[in-house]
C-alpha cells in the first residue's frame, strides 16, 4: 500500500469520461421508461463503469452486494461491524480514489438512505482520517502501517465551546519542547467526535500554547503502550470487531480511559444518529513524540490546513443530492398513474423535478474530478450549501404536495439537518463564501449602491440579515442550479 499524492487523484478512466461526455448527459433527458428504479440507480448513476480493471468492478459489485444485505443496526457495535464489512472491500489506497468512495457513498444514499451511520463512518474514515494523513504527512505509510484493518480512525476538530466555529477557534493546546509535544485540553474538550470511542487512532487539531494561530494535526494512538491505559475495556473496544456485541457495549459504557492523559467519554442521549459512537475527548498532559505530528501541517496556517480538507464536503453534497433524487424518484413512481395528480399539476412538477435531479447528479459526477484536482474550495462550498439547502426545500415541498405518498423512504428530516451541520454548517459556510467572493471579485452582482452603503456602515449585521439573498447571487455564478424547482 503506497499512499502517494497520486492516490488522491481520481483514476484517469476513459470509460467514465465517455459515459459522462456532454452527448451522453443530454441523453439522460428521461423518458418514462428510463425512470424505473432499476434503470435509474443501476444503469445511469451507480453502475457507470469506474475502471477498465475487472478487479475493481468485481470489488464494487461485492461492496454493493454487502450494502444491500446489511441489517439495520440495533446498537453501535452492529453499526461498526457493518462498517468494517464494507471497509474491508477495498484497500485504503483504493478508498482514497474518489471515484470509488463517492460511488459507494452515493450508492448507500440511494439504496440504504436510512444507514446514515454507515455513510458517516465511511466519510470520517476515508475523507477525514486517511486523506488528511495522506495529504499532510510526508510518509503516510509509516504512520498508517501495513495493517490497515486495525487502522480505524476518528477526526477531532470540533470543541465544546467552538461549535461550528471550531475551525476558527482551537482551544486544545500543544506545547513543543526539544523532543516532544504535550497536549492539554484544559477547560474544553473535543466534542461530537464520530467513531470516537471505537477508533484505534485519532487525528487531533490543536493550537500552539504560545501562538494560537499555529495549528497542527497530531495522530494519537488510543491503544498505544506509550499512552498508559489502566482501563482494559477501552483497549478491547479497539478490537471491537472481534468481540461480541455485549462486550463492546460494556466497553462503550466504560466512560473513562483512566490513564488521566486521554479521557474518552461516550456522548449519550443525543437525538440523532444513535448508532454512531460519538465521543467527547479530553487531554491532560498527554505526551506525544515528535513523530506524531503530521509534519506538513507545521508550516501551514490554521486556515490553510482547514481549507485543504474539502473532499468530505463535496462527497456529502453529492450524497445529499443522490438521496433526495432517489426520494423524488420513489414518490414519482408511486404517483405517476394517479389521475388526480395530473389534474392538479403535481405530476408535471415532480416529473420535471425528477429529470432535473437525475441530470444534476450526473453533472456533479462529471464535475467531480476537476473540482477535486483543482482544489476549487469556493465551488465545493457552494455545492455543499446549495445541495443541502435545496434538498431540505425539496423534501418539505414534496411532503406538502403529496402527503402520505411521500412516506416510506429511509431519508428523514433530521438526517438532512445533520448534513447541514456536518463538514461545515451551511449558514457559516455562506458567510465564508460571501467574504471570499468579495475578496476575490470586489462586488456581488445585484447588490446596489444603497446596499453597499449599508455594508460599509454596519457590514456584519447587513451580511447576516441578507446572507441568503447575497448567496443566491453568488451561487448562480459559481455552479449549476436547478431552476425548475422554483417554478
Ligand atoms: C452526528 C455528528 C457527528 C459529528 N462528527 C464530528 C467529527 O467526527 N469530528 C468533528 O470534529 N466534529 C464532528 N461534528 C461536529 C459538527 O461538525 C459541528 O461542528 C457541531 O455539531 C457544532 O454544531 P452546532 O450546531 O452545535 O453549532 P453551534 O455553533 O451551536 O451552531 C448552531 C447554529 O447556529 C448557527 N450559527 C452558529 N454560528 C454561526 C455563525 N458564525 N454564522 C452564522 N450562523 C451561525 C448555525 O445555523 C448553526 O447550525 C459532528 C456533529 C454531529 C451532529
Amino acid at each position: 500500500m503506497k499512499l502517494t499524492y497520486q492516490s488522491l487523484i481520481p483514476i484517469n478512466d476513459k470509460t467514465i469520461d465517455d459515459k459522462l461526455s456532454d452527448d451522453k448527459l443530454s441523453d439522460v433527458k428521461l423518458s418514462d421508461d428510463k425512470l424505473s428504479d432499476d434503470k435509474l440507480s443501476d444503469d445511469k448513476l451507480s453502475d457507470d463503469k469506474l475502471s477498465d480493471d475487472k478487479l475493481s468492478d468485481d470489488k464494487l459489485s461485492k461492496a454493493k452486494d454487502i450494502i444491500r444485505s446489511l441489517k439495520n443496526p440495533s446498537n453501535e457495535a452492529d453499526s461498526f461491524k457493518n462498517f468494517i464489512a464494507l471497509y474491508e472491500c477495498f484497500t485504503p489506497s483504493e478508498w482514497l480514489n474518489p471515484d470509488i468512495l463517492f460511488e459507494i457513498s452515493n450508492y448507500i444514499a440511494r439504496t440504504r438512505s436510512e444507514l446514515v451511520d454507515l455513510g458517516t463512518r465511511l466519510n470520517v474514515q476515508v475523507n477525514l482520517y486517511l486523506r488528511t494523513i495522506a495529504n499532510y504527512h510526508s510518509d503516510p505509510d509509516k504512520i498508517l502501517g501495513l495493517d490497515y484493518s486495525n487502522n480505524i480512525g476518528c477526526f477531532a476538530l470540533t470543541e465544546s465551546d467552538a461549535g461550528v466555529l471550531s475551525g476558527l477557534i482551537v482551544d486544545v493546546k500543544f506545547e513543543e519542547t526539544k523532543d516532544k509535544y504535550i497536549l492539554n485540553s484544559n477547560q474544553v474538550c473535543k466534542k461530537w467526535i464520530s467513531q470516537g470511542m471505537l477508533a484505534s487512532k485519532g487525528l487531533v487539531i490543536a493550537s500552539n500554547i504560545s501562538n494560537h494561530r499555529d495549528c497542527r494535526i497530531f495522530i494519537i494512538d488510543f491503544s498505544s503502550d506509550s499512552i498508559k491505559q489502566s482501563n482494559e475495556s477501552i483497549k478491547q473496544s479497539n478490537e471491537s470487531i472481534k468481540q461480541s456485541n455485549e462486550s463492546i457495549k460494556q466497553s462503550n459504557e466504560s466512560i473513562k480511559q483512566s490513564n488521566e492523559s486521554i479521557i474518552r467519554t461516550q456522548m449519550r442521549d443525543i437525538p440523532v444518529s444513535k448508532y454512531l459512537d460519538l465521543a467527547e475527548i479530553r487531554f491532560d498532559d498527554l505526551v506525544l513524540s515528535k513523530s506524531q505530528v503530521l509534519d506538513k501541517t507545521i508550516p501551514l496556517s490554521r486556515k490553510e490546513i482547514l481549507t485543504g480538507i474539502f473532499y468530505g464536503r463535496l462527497c456529502l453534497a453529492e450524497v445529499v443530492m443522490n438521496s433526495i433524487s432517489e426520494f423524488v424518484n420513489m414518490v414519482y413512481n408511486k404517483i405517476k398513474d394517479i389521475e388526480k395528480f395530473k389534474k392538479i399539476g403535481h405530476y408535471d412538477y415532480i416529473h420535471k423535478l425528477n429529470n432535473n435531479l437525475i441530470d444534476y447528479c450526473l453533472n456533479m459526477k462529471k464535475n467531480r474530478q476537476t473540482l477535486l484536482t483543482n482544489g476549487d474550495v469556493m465551488r465545493i462550498n457552494c455545492y455543499k450549501i446549495y445541495c443541502v439547502e435545496t434538498a431540505i426545500y425539496i423534501y418539505n415541498k414534496i411532503h406538502i404536495m403529496f402527503g402520505t405518498h411521500a412516506f416510506g423512504f429511509g431519508l428523514d428530516y433530521q438526517t438532512l439537518i445533520l448534513n447541514k451541520i456536518a463538514e461545515g454548517d451551511t449558514s457559516v459556510l455562506k458567510l465564508a463564501c460571501i467574504k471570499e467572493y468579495l475578496n476575490k471579485y470586489g462586488i456581488i452582482r445585484g447588490i446596489n449602491y444603497r446596499h453597499w452603503y449599508k455594508i460599509s456602515t454596519n457590514p456584519i449585521k447587513y451580511v447576516m440579515d441578507n446572507k441568503d439573498i447575497i448567496f443566491d447571487e453568488i451561487v448562480g455564478s459559481q455552479i449549476d442550479i436547478i431552476t425548475s424547482i422554483y417554478l
